[in-house]
């Protein structure tokens, strides 16, 4: 009787231990950026689902209504006009990308940094280039720049032509949070490689994607990742038929990373 209440307890022991561990390092991710590059803003899956995966993340809403940011497991929308709305459970997601937010490593950084000063030094304590990592860096920024995407009606049109128009935001002496991922390269054309980083303010009034910065002080923590789960879309028909053959990586590079000219 005793050896089997120790080996019940044993498997119990088990099965918890693999539970934590599958559970903890995985980014899921829905759709592909390819698809919402080509202009696939259709939302395929709701925010209650995509809750259940994660806590933490970015990406975007239904007709690429605004950026999303996704922290400490409550949902935040940057609308076109720069200002944050709270949506509702049961709006959709074309591609966003999230995890559960266990930080591995902490560490300062230094003022004046600008953003590619932060890469650099993320890259630094994050050498491995093929793993993923979730980024959270809460500070003081003396100057943040943002940028948002208006709500789109079908036909939608590629994303690199709503982005040619995008509004941008310019906060100074703001405290908040920055939230993203760095991917490896060899996710081009399913996720973006290397850094996307979203941004909300300490009072969630303003925020989204980032295009700039300049840090007053901050901590970054960083979450290494290691398994990668990607959801398809299975009934929308926009997504069955766009070309994902293509090499979208010149696109890539002006949606997710320039300035509006
Ligand atoms: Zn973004």
């Amino acid at each position: 009787m005793n050896r089997f209440i120790i080996s019940m307890c044993f498997v119990t022991l088990f099965f918890l231990a693999g539970c934590s561990t599958s559970n903890k390092n995985i980014v899921y991710q829905t759709s592909t950026i390819d698809a919402l590059i080509a202009g696939v803003f259709d939302g395929d899956i709701s925010l209650t689902m995509l809750a259940s995966h994660g806590n933490f993340g970015i990406g975007t809403f239904d007709n690429l209504d605004g950026e999303m940011i996704l922290l400490e497991g409550t949902f935040y929308q940057v609308k076109a006009d720069g200002k944050i709305y709270q949506p509702t459970n049961t709006m959709e997601t074309p591609f966003a990308t999230v995890c559960n937010f266990n930080p591995d490593n902490q560490f300062n950084i230094p003022s004046g940094s600008t953003i590619q000063m932060v890469e650099d030094l993320i890259n630094e304590k994050a050498p491995n280039q093929n793993l993923f990592y979730a980024i959270k860096i809460e500070g003081t920024f003396k100057n943040i720049k943002t940028r948002s995407v208006p709500e789109q009606k079908k036909p939608y049109p590629p994303l690199s032509e709503v982005t040619k128009t995008q509004p941008e935001f310019n906060m100074e002496n703001i405290s908040g949070t920055i939230v993203g991922f760095r991917c490896p390269a060899f996710v081009k054309g399913i996720n973006v490689p290397g850094y996307h980083l979203h941004f909300i303010s300490k009072d969630h009034r303003q925020g989204g994607h980032i295009l700039g910065l300049e840090i007053s002080s901050a901590v970054a923590q960083l979450d290494v990742l290691d398994q990668y789960v990607l959801q398809l879309p299975t009934d929308g028909e926009a997504f069955a038929k766009t070309d994902l053959s293509k090499d979208r990586s010149s696109e890539l590079n002006r949606v997710e990373k320039e300035k509006q000219q």
